[in-house]
């Protein structure tokens, strides 16, 4: 009897977690970070650093980020620190067998804290893809063990304007537009009647601009709507319509979907696979914005987006205010799905420095991943 070749679930080198460990990681924006529910002016993230090891004593480090936005995570950063500083007596040792073991390993230590598993598993499972020496979208797709070619991925982000006056935002936009952005994600939800105004700005600064909306649970569904006819009115080009109304305010997130010309997609709305069924249930959106800090890190927000995908949703790739660390994790699973509707991996371009190096290149609005190993990044 011939045995079928067997395209391995567990691909990656038997290896253990040596340590893991976190730090603050402050860097400070270029402008305030203003949405609808509040303002950041300095990230308040965590580093995290996982040692792996494999059976040979070969070692790898791998890097994640844990990144608050308070009050749009309930965590903020010393809670983050302590919770991680935890858990990371619980991880040690922890055997690393199939992927699922890093998701496991992380629930187990860290089962009331999505933002700190985000930011554990990403590094746990960035220092196994570096030891088995593959980029880890294609450890995500699980393809690597017959596909060795490190193919590079590359997709395009948009660029984010906060809430602010309508003018400075022109100013703002006509400044990206000169470095190779077109696609806007601008901030409303606070006053429809001055986002409207800001929105007319920014597209007579840039005419060419193509928008996408994001609300922030700002909105009561009539409102939504009137900032939607407004600006359509304007002959502005949306791509899409962020988490119009509150987060529990599922009916109204159904009334804007079931009227709106754009998908309408759940963000603050959509933080787990309970979530992804109510919306379901009450046909409250037509996409989903998938963020490792909401759903716990690069593996369980691959899952879910295939479930999303396969109900006939519509993806978007965000984050909170995270730096290229953070940002590479998701963008690793935008190249594991081969691709999302709406790539919004931008914030790391928002912050006054850059304290790591490797694993994309960036032109404009278009990121290469590099083929390194792991998420390629390391600390400059
Ligand atoms: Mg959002």
């Amino acid at each position: 009897m011939v045995t079928p070749a067997k395209i391995s679930d567990d691909p990656l080198p038997p290896a253990r977690i040596v340590s893991i460990e976190g730090e603050p990681l402050s860097i400070g924006l270029r402008e305030p970070f203003v949405i609808a529910t509040g303002r950041m002016d300095v990230t308040r993230a965590v580093l995290v650093r996982a040692v792996a090891e494999d059976t040979t004593g070969r070692r790898a480090v791998g890097f994640g980020e844990a990144a608050a936005l308070p009050p749009v995570t309930f965590e903020d950063q010393p809670d983050l620190l302590a919770r991680i500083a935890l858990a990371s007596r619980g991880l040690r040792d922890a055997r690393l067998a199939n992927l699922e073991d890093a998701t496991a390993a992380t629930r187990r230590t860290l089962p009331d804290s999505a933002v700190a598993r985000a930011g554990v598993e990403t590094a746990i499972v960035d220092a196994w893809a570096r030891l088995g020496d593959v980029p880890l979208w294609r450890v995500l797709r699980r393809e690597h063990v017959l596909k060795r070619e490190a193919r590079p991925a590359s997709m395009f982000t948009d660029i984010t304007l906060p809430i602010s006056e309508a003018n400075h935002m022109a100013a703002l936009a006509r400044r990206h537009r000169a470095a190779g952005f077109t696609c806007f994600k601008v901030k409303v939800g606070r006053d429809w009647r001055a986002d409207r105004a800001s929105l007319r700005a920014v597209a007579a600064a840039v005419p060419d601009a193509r928008f996408r909306l994001d609300a922030n649970a700002g909105f009561t569904a009539d409102d939504a709507l009137a900032l939607m006819d407004g600006v359509l009115s304007d002959g502005l080009v949306i791509e899409c319509y962020e988490q119009p109304c509150a987060t529990d305010d599922l009916d109204g997130m159904a009334v804007v979907t079931a009227r709106a010309t754009m998908p309408v997609v759940a963000d603050e709305s959509f933080r787990g696979a309970a979530d992804l069924d109510r919306l379901l249930a009450a046909g409250a959106a037509s996409a989903v914005n998938l963020k490792l800090a909401k759903l716990g890190g690069p593996l369980t927000s691959l899952a879910l987006a295939r479930r999303a995908r396969g109900a006939g949703l519509r993806l978007m790739a965000g984050a909170m205010v995270e730096t290229r660390v953070g940002l590479l994790a998701m963008a690793h699973v935008v190249a594991a799905l081969g691709g999302v509707d709406w790539v919004d991996l931008d914030t790391a371009f928002l912050l006054a420095d850059d304290p790591f190096e490797g694993g994309w290149t960036v032109s404009g609005s278009r990121i290469d991943l590099t083929g390194e190993p792991g998420l390629g990044v390391r600390p400059r």
